[in-house]
This record gives C-alpha cells, sequence and structure tokens, in this order.
C-alpha cells in the first residue's frame, strides 16, 4: 500500500499530513498525486468525501513551496462552485500549508471587494475563488492571470449545473497556456468531456469508485406514503419528519435535512423550530455570514438540524453527522448520492432516510437504477390520517400552535410561501441549472386547491348573493354556484385564497 512518504512531497508538506492524522493516501491521492507532482495535467474522477482536497492541495503546496508571488499576479487558481466549498479549500490549505511559507486569498460574494484587493495587491500564491468574483477582480483590472502556473478546478459537474462553464473556460483562456491543469468532477458529462478535451493535455485520468458504493456505513431507508390529500402533502411531509426524527431517538445526534427548494428549506426550518427543534436554513439567498455562522454552528454541535439545499450543502465536509433526512426526493439521481454521502464519513455509522410520495416514483426509480439497487422500504412512522385534513384542523394540528398564531410578522409570511416560487433563484451559487433546465421538475405540485374547492354547496351561495342584495331580474346565475368565491360566513381574514394562505392562515 502506498505511503504518504512514499510520494515525494516537500516534508514540511508530510509533516502536516502527519499532524491532520492521515496515515494512509486515498485512492485519489494515491493515483492523483504522483503525476500532479511531476507537472502532468489530472483529471480526477471523484466525489467529495473521497480526499479529493488534499490530493490536488498537497501537491500545489509542493509545487509553490518554492519562489514567490507578485503583486496582483497569482501563482496557482483554485476554482470552486459556491462559496463554501471554497472556504472549506482554504481551510485545507491552511491545515496543510502551516509549515509552508505561501500566501493565499480567498475570493468569493458576500465579502468586500476592498479586502480582497488588499491581498491581491500584495501578491498571492494560492487564489481560491468562485468563477463569478474572480472575474469581477479580473474586470475591474485588479488581477492578472499571465502568472498562474498550477489552475485547479474543483466540482467540475457542479460548475456545469450551476452555469459557470462559460466563466471557466474564459478564465482557462485568460491563464498561460503553459500552465498545469488539475480537474476534478465527480461525473463525466459530455459537456465536462469536451472542456478537458480542450484545455487539459494529455492528463492522467483518476477515477475511482462512486461513493454510493462505497458508502456502506450508511443505512439507508426509505419512508412512503400517501399524503390524505394533495394540499396537505407538505404539511403532511412536515410531521412524517419530525416522527422520523422522534422515531429515532437517541440515534439521532444531528441532521442534514435536504430540500429540493430554498422556498421549502426556510419553510420546513421554520417549522421546525415552532416545534422545538433546534434547526437552522442554509441555502444560497443568505447571505455569507449567516451562512458561514450557521455552518460553524452545525459543527460545533450548537444547531442541530441543518435544513439545507443540495448546493448549499454540496461537498461540505462536517464530520460527525449521524442523519441524512431527504424531506424532497431529488430530482437528479446523482444529488441522493451527495445528500447521503453528508454521513457515514471516515467509516462512521450514518442514516439516510427519504421521505417519498406516490408523485416521486419516477425520481426514485432514477435514482435506484443509478446505484444499481432499492432503497430499502421501512414502515413510515406515522400515518396522516383524513381526519384533520382542512387547513385550519391540520393548521391546529401542525404548525401553528394556538398561542403563536397571533405573533407572525411579515417577514415570516414571506418565507412561509409554499409551492410559488420558481426553482431558478438569484443567488449567485444557486444559478439556474442550464445543463438540465425545465422539464416540470418537483416544483409541478398540480392544481391548487382554493378554499372550499368545487364542492361549495349551492345554499352558500346563495345566502351570498342575497347578502349583496340579490342577483338582478335577469340574472340567470343566481343559483349557480360560485366557486372560489368567499361566503358571508367568512371574514376576509379567515378564508385562505390560495394553497399559501391555506397553509398560512389561522
Ligand atoms: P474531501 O473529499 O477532500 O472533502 O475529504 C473528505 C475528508 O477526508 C476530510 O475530512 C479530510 O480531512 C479527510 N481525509 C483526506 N485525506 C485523508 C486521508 N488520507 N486519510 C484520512 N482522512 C483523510
Amino acid at each position: 500500500m502506498t505511503k504518504f512518504s512514499d510520494l515525494s512531497l516537500n516534508p514540511k508538506v508530510l509533516k502536516a499530513v502527519e499532524e491532520a492524522g492521515y496515515e494512509t493516501p486515498t485512492p485519489i491521492q494515491a493515483g492523483a498525486i504522483p503525476p500532479a507532482l511531476e507537472g502532468q495535467d489530472v483529471l480526477g474522477i471523484a466525489q467529495t468525501g473521497t480526499g479529493k482536497t488534499a490530493s490536488f492541495t498537497l501537491p500545489l503546496i509542493t509545487a509553490l513551496a518554492r519562489g514567490r508571488a507578485r503583486a496582483r499576479m497569482p501563482r496557482s487558481l483554485v476554482l470552486c462552485p459556491t462559496r463554501e466549498l471554497a472556504a472549506q479549500v482554504a481551510e485545507n490549505f491552511d491545515t496543510y500549508a502551516k509549515y509552508v511559507k505561501l500566501t493565499k486569498a480567498l475570493l468569493i460574494g458576500g465579502v468586500s471587494f476592498k479586502e480582497q484587493d488588499a491581498l491581491i495587491d500584495k501578491g498571492v500564491d494560492v487564489l481560491i475563488a468562485t468563477p463569478g468574483r474572480l472575474l469581477d477582480h479580473f474586470e475591474r483590472g485588479k488581477l492578472i492571470l499571465n502568472d498562474v502556473k498550477v489552475m485547479v478546478v474543483d466540482e467540475a459537474d457542479r460548475m456545469l449545473d450551476m452555469g459557470f462553464i462559460p466563466d471557466i473556460e474564459r478564465i482557462f483562456s485568460l491563464t498561460p497556456f503553459t500552465r498545469q491543469t488539475l480537474f476534478f468532477s465527480a461525473t463525466m458529462a459530455p459537456e465536462i468531456e469536451r472542456i478537458t478535451n480542450t484545455f487539459l493535455s494529455n492528463p492522467a485520468k483518476i477515477e475511482v469508485a462512486r461513493q454510493a458504493t462505497a458508502s456502506d456505513t450508511i443505512k439507508q431507508a426509505l419512508v412512503s406514503f400517501k399524503p390524505t390529500r394533495r394540499d396537505q402533502s407538505a404539511k403532511q411531509k412536515r410531521q412524517m419528519l419530525r416522527e422520523i426524527i422522534s422515531s429515532e431517538g437517541e440515534a439521532c445526534k444531528n441532521a442534514i435535512i435536504f430540500c429540493n427548494r430554498k422556498v421549502d428549506v426556510d419553510i420546513v426550518a421554520k417549522s421546525m423550530k415552532k416545534h422545538g427543534l433546534n434547526a437552522e436554513a442554509i441555502h444560497g439567498d443568505l447571505d455569507q455570514s449567516h451562512r458561514m455562522r450557521t455552518l460553524d454552528g452545525f459543527r460545533d454541535g450548537s444547531i442541530t438540524f441543518l435544513v439545507a439545499s443540495d448546493v448549499a450543502a454540496r461537498g461540505l465536509d462536517i464530520p460527525n453527522v449521524s442523519h441524512v433526512l431527504n424531506y424532497d426526493v431529488p430530482s437528479h439521481a446523482e444529488d441522493y448520492v451527495h445528500r447521503i454521502g453528508r454521513t457515514g464519513r471516515a467509516g462512521r455509522e450514518g442514516r439516510a432516510f427519504t421521505i417519498a410520495i406516490p408523485a416521486d416514483d419516477k425520481y426514485l426509480g432514477a435514482i435506484e437504477s443509478l446505484v444499481g439497487q432499492p432503497i430499502p422500504a421501512v414502515d413510515a412512522p406515522w400515518t396522516p390520517s383524513a381526519r384533520g385534513s382542512t387547513p385550519t384542523e391540520d393548521k391546529r394540528a401542525d404548525d401553528k400552535p394556538a398561542g403563536r398564531r397571533s405573533t407572525r410578522g411579515r417577514g415570516d409570511k414571506q418565507s412561509d410561501q409554499p409551492a410559488k416560487a420558481p426553482a431558478n433563484q438569484s443567488a449567485s451559487e444557486d444559478k439556474p441549472r442550464n445543463r438540465r433546465g425545465g422539464g416540470r421538475g418537483r416544483d409541478d405540485r398540480g392544481p391548487k386547491t382554493v378554499g372550499m374547492g368545487d364542492h361549495m354547496p349551492g345554499f352558500i351561495a346563495l345566502s351570498f348573493e342575497e347578502r349583496r342584495g340579490g342577483p338582478p331580474a335577469d340574472s340567470t346565475e343566481s343559483t349557480k354556484p360560485k366557486p372560489k368565491r368567499r361566503t358571508r360566513s367568512k371574514s376576509a381574514d379567515e378564508t385562505p385564497k390560495t394553497e399559501d394562505d391555506a397553509e398560512t392562515a389561522a
């Protein structure tokens, strides 16, 4: 078996690796480090959790240990799709480079340009950046990329999902032709293949087993149920989530809860808090310092439940996550693999639950064919009953304990709106998925149920008309029930007008 000491790494890097407690290189490290140290391009097909960050950081530090950066001319670039990943790479860099005198700068959105400019001006050896922010600096004339000797692209497939490929191509074209490229992707979509064919020169190709096949330590479970009513499915899923957590008892020390859409991340986190669970949301619409604080809180145990979107949580290295709970079945099969890979890390036991309703069947099929086996079905810890299926009754049963209803502020209202916003949101990291754009997706929850729906008894409409002075003599509609109108017996404030209101009305 290869040892770190066999890898011709700088002795100071070796010392830091030893102190990090690593005994043997992981397969991606054993495969990628030797060609990277020889100056060859590397194409690493590996997912997060395989040790890939060290597989490019260790040779990078070794290669840069000699020499100095000039002002505004970084000697290397590491491009990451999200701010969190970039921050994580920067942390890794600090760990492995602690005995080597190298400078780094982290260029991510949500942080002032001024601070970043000051660092760049001093000269940096390693520039770790998200593509958008890097190009912003370049366009402001603050950055010269002519001296880049090594360029790393991390999580290229996620870059593709997020629409960053044109930025990556541009950055490639701004760096010298002679640079070395270390390129990592979990999958090789045709577009990724095209990029590697264009910008990598005779790369050493290292492919490591997909995480799904490697993580025997993750116990998976599928909890399927049929909502009693379509407009109650979100509420019942939230209750199912709580029931799963409660049925896991002490074993559930902490959990990452994944939702497909940011709007649901907010709703689920808020609902959990209302039910006394220590939960916080993380997604791309929250500002950077808030996201960092939340992640730190989850890492240090002061937050127990992290409710997350895929992009925000992708690739994050948070050890000791006992549970992953898929509030939604992911609509892209590979996201399932990434999600459950947040638990069961480094040989620890982990549990991954997925809540599914009948509409999820096709996504489950895609997941099961990707991972090559069915997700083991388990009995649901709770069965929704048709009783209490009116919005008001369920409101009492679920999200709005009586004493709290009146405390809702305006901000609450906004974050409580379910099922309305499109999946494509505005935050830089959560850009539209251009490769897979369009399609029906999980957002289509069918027609909304409005008020009393089409089942309004005719006499209610009659009384409604009477209240307004009765129908005109020539009206032909006087006895026709008018669905979706308010009735006299309900005040404007009481009657839900849309599904959203049905969720939020007291
Ligand atoms: P990554 O895939 O880079 O996110 O790494 C996943 C986790 O594996 C991180 O917590 C690393 O600190 C850890 N790790 C990386 N290399 C090794 C190694 N050779 N031995 C043990 N743990 C490692």
